[in-house]
C-alpha cells in the first residue's frame, strides 16, 4: 500500500457506494449470474427510464460520452469540410469528434458571467460551409437554447446538445421548464464515473425525439448492423454493458435526491464566496437549474486562492486551463483555428477554479476550513 496523505476526494464516490451499497451490490450480483453481459434487459430497461426521464424522448445507450458525439455527427450527416460551431470554453470532446470526422471545429466565445457559449458570437460565425452547433451544458446548466436554436432555425442548421455534465438539469423555456437532453435535434450525455448520473467505467446516450435519427443512432452504435451479420452502414461499436446499465439504474432513482443535495451544496458555497471580493460563482440563469457538475468559480487572484487551499488541505481543479483552440491536436485539423477570436475565453481560462464537490461532499468542512 502507498502511504500517502488522505485528502478529501474531489468527488466522494466512495461515500455514494457506501449510501446505496445493499442496492447496487444487488443489482451487480444479479447481472453477474445472469450470463448476459452486454445489451440484454437490463440496458433496455435502462433506455426506456432514461426516456420518460427526459420527457419523452428517444434514448439509445452506447460506450461512452464522447462516442456518443461522434455516433450524432455521423447520424446528422457531417461530411469532410463541413463546419460545426462549437465552444472554446469546455472539454475537447465536441471539437475533437468533429475534427475526427474531418469537419472543421470553429470555436465560438462565451459569456463572460454564465460561462457559456455566447449566441452573438456563434452568430458572427455562421458561413456557407456552416452544418450546425454543438452547445454544451457546462458545469451542469444549460446552454442559451431560445436564442442558439433562433439562430439554428433562420440559418438552417442542427443542434447537437452536449449534455455529458447536465444530465438532470432543467431549462425554463417559454415559461415551461424541460429537462436536459430534449434541447438538441440530438442530444447526448455521459455516465463518466464523475458525472452527475454516473457508472463505474465508461457510458453514454443519445437523446432524440426523432424517429429517424434514433433508429440511425442504433445501428451505426452497432457496426452498423440492422440484423446480425447484416450491416447496412460503417458504424462503430460503442454499447453499454449490462453491469453499467444496473448500476446506473440504482442510481437514477436517487438522482433528483442527489440534484436537491448538490443545489444545497452549491448554496453553501454560494454564502461563503458572496461574503468574500474578488470571487464570482458561474452564474446560474434564472429559471435554470443546474446539476453542479463542477462547482466552479472565477477568482481575481487565483494563485493567491490555490495557495490557500494548498495550506488548507482542500483538492482542485483548473477547468479548463486553456481555450480549445490554442490546443496543439487543432492546429493542422481546424484549419485557422489558432487565430480564432475568443477574448473572452482567454481571460476565463486563467481566472476559473473548481472546488470539491456532490453530493456527498461536506461543503461546509470545506468552508470552514478557508474561513
Ligand atoms: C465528459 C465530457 C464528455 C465526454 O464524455 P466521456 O463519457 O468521458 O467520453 C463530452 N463533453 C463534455 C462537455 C464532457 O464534460
Amino acid at each position: 500500500m502507498l502511504n500517502l496523505p488522505i485528502m478529501m476526494p474531489f468527488v466522494n464516490l466512495s461515500a455514494q457506494r457506501d449510501a446505496y451499497r445493499q442496492e447496487l451490490e444487488k443489482a451487480e450480483k444479479a447481472v453477474l449470474d445472469s450470463g448476459c453481459y452486454i445489451g440484454g434487459p437490463e440496458v433496455q430497461a435502462l433506455e426506456r427510464e432514461l426516456s420518460a426521464y427526459c420527457g419523452g424522448v428517444q434514448t439509445v445507450t452506447c460506450g461512452s460520452g464522447t462516442q456518443a458525439i461522434e455516433i450524432a455527427l455521423m447520424v446528422l450527416g457531417l461530411e469532410p469540410g463541413d463546419q460545426v460551431i462549437v465552444p472554446d470554453f469546455t472539454f475537447i470532446a465536441p471539437a475533437e469528434c468533429v475534427a475526427k470526422l474531418g469537419g472543421i471545429p470553429v470555436f465560438a466565445d462565451i459569456d463572460p458571467k454564465t460561462l457559456q457559449i455566447d449566441p452573438e458570437s456563434v452568430k458572427n460565425l455562421v458561413g456557407p460551409k456552416t452544418k450546425g452547433i454543438i452547445a454544451v451544458n457546462l458545469f451542469g446548466q444549460c446552454a442559451p437554447y431560445e436564442a442558439l436554436r433562433k439562430i439554428a432555425d433562420e440559418c438552417g442548421l442542427w443542434i447537437l446538445e452536449d449534455s455529458a455534465q447536465a444530465f438532470g438539469a432543467t431549462f425554463t423555456a417559454g415559461g415551461n421548464a424541460r429537462r436536459a437532453c430534449s434541447f438538441g435535434d440530438i442530444s447526448i450525455t455521459s455516465f463518466y464515473p464523475s458525472k452527475p448520473l454516473g457508472c463505474y467505467g465508461d457510458g453514454g446516450a443519445i437523446f432524440t425525439a426523432n424517429a429517424e435519427y434514433a433508429e440511425k443512432a442504433r445501428l451505426i452504435a452497432n457496426h452498423g448492423s440492422c440484423e446480425r451479420y447484416r450491416h447496412v452502414e460503417i458504424g462503430v461499436n460503442s454499447r453499454l454493458d449490462a453491469l453499467q446499465a444496473a448500476v446506473l439504474w440504482v442510481k437514477l432513482r436517487h438522482l433528483d435526491q442527489e440534484l436537491k443535495q448538490r443545489a444545497e451544496n452549491a448554496k453553501v458555497y454560494d454564502e461563503f464566496f458572496a461574503s468574500l471580493s474578488g470571487f464570482a460563482p458561474q452564474a446560474i440563469v434564472a429559471g435554470n437549474t443546474s446539476t453542479y457538475a463542477q462547482y466552479t468559480v472565477l477568482a481575481e487572484n487565483r494563485d493567491e486562492f490555490i495557495a490557500k487551499l494548498n495550506a488548507a488541505g482542500i483538492p482542485y481543479c483548473i477547468h479548463y486551463p486553456m481555450p480549445l483552440h490554442r490546443q496543439a491536436c487543432f492546429d493542422v485539423a481546424a484549419a485557422g483555428a489558432n487565430s480564432a477570436n475568443c477574448p473572452v475565453t482567454e481571460k476565463i481560462c486563467k481566472q476559473v477554479i473548481s472546488l470539491p464537490f456532490c453530493a456527498f461532499t461536506d461543503v461546509k468542512g470545506v468552508v470552514e476550513k478557508l474561513r
